[in-house]
């Protein structure tokens, strides 16, 4: 437990449990960082891990957080992984609504996965000719402007 406080942000159903006016099941807490069971999982032990600074998603996530809630996601998936017998793990952020993030106080999604759980993969596409060092090089521009 911890004394922290940590500015809560309007009608943040995340900030409402860090603050514990909505109940969750932790399954970790310090400081920084938050674990706990997601209500509707995708299998039992499915956790969300989130910092508790109020920050929407990664993008501009600052170093030290992105660090510390990296260390726990590594932490806490091994724990989820042999706690619920998984035989594999998915972990994803989902950023911003058009990749499917619902709550926007920025979460990593520690998923368990079995052999032939029938979870199917994204679908595929394939490059056309010179399309992936078109968008290889607007990425890499991206990347000398930050
Ligand atoms: P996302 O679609 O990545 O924004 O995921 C949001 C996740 O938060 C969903 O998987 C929800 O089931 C989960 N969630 C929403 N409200 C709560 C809550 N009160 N306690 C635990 N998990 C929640
Ligand atoms: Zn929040």
């Amino acid at each position: 437990m911890t004394h922290t406080t940590h500015e809560a942000h309007n009608d943040c159903i995340f900030c409402k449990i860090i603050a514990g006016q909505v109940p969750a099941l932790k399954v970790y807490e310090d400081d920084s960082v938050l674990a706990f069971l997601d209500i509707k999982p995708n299998h039992p032990g499915h956790t969300l891990v989130i910092p508790k600074d109020h920050i929407e998603n990664i993008y501009g996530m600052p170093d030290e957080t992105l660090c510390r809630i990296t260390m726990v996601v590594r932490k806490v998936a091994l724990a989820v992984k042999n706690g619920v017998d998984a035989d594999g793990l998915n972990i994803i952020m989902n950023n911003e609504s058009a990749a499917g993030q619902e709550v926007f106080h920025a979460h990593i999604h520690i998923i368990p996965r079995y052999n032939e759980d029938g979870f199917k993969h994204w679908p595929h596409q394939t490059y056309v000719q010179g399309q992936a060092e078109e968008v290889l090089e607007k990425i890499r521009t991206e990347i000398q402007t930050q």
